[in-house]
């Protein structure tokens, strides 16, 4: 073992942060730091998930209302329709968060939210679609 290498590593353990000595591998002075930190590591993996799952759905699903009002307005199926960022934006809509995605050809990627779709038209417009197959 080195010393020099030794000395400059100054080792604490992750949950007391009490100095460490020894084995220059070891993270814990003990199984209960390292049970404590196991245990405290594994509760916060629970609640992010928790927090994150469910806001996803949400977001999805205010995705979809979104659309289906243009639907219920004007989209119909085989057309399309053409709308500004900032309107689509503007309603809470989060583009990223898609059920599907379709090529229909270059420069033809088209993302859905089940039956709706949306693709992006230069940097300030949307345009909508609406193809019930897609839900199916
Ligand atoms: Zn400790």
């Amino acid at each position: 073992m080195n010393y020099d290498q030794d000395r400059s590593e100054e080792q604490t353990c992750m949950e007391c942060g009490r100095e460490l000595f020894g084995r220059t591998d070891k993270r814990f002075c003990n199984d209960t730091c390292r049970n404590s930190f196991n245990r405290k590591l594994r509760a916060e993996e629970r609640s992010r998930d928790n927090e994150n799952i469910p806001a996803i759905f949400k977001q999805i699903r205010a995705n979809y209302e979104i659309l289906k009002q243009y639907h219920l307005e004007k989209l119909e199926e085989g057309t399309t329709i053409h709308i500004t960022r900032q309107e689509l934006l503007g309603k809470g809509f989060e583009p990223k968060f898609c059920t599907s995605v379709q090529n229909k050809g270059y420069n033809e990627l088209w993302l859905f939210c089940f039956e709706f779709g949306y693709k992006k038209e230069g940097e300030r417009h949307f345009e909508l679609c609406y193809d019930p197959i897609q839900a199916k």
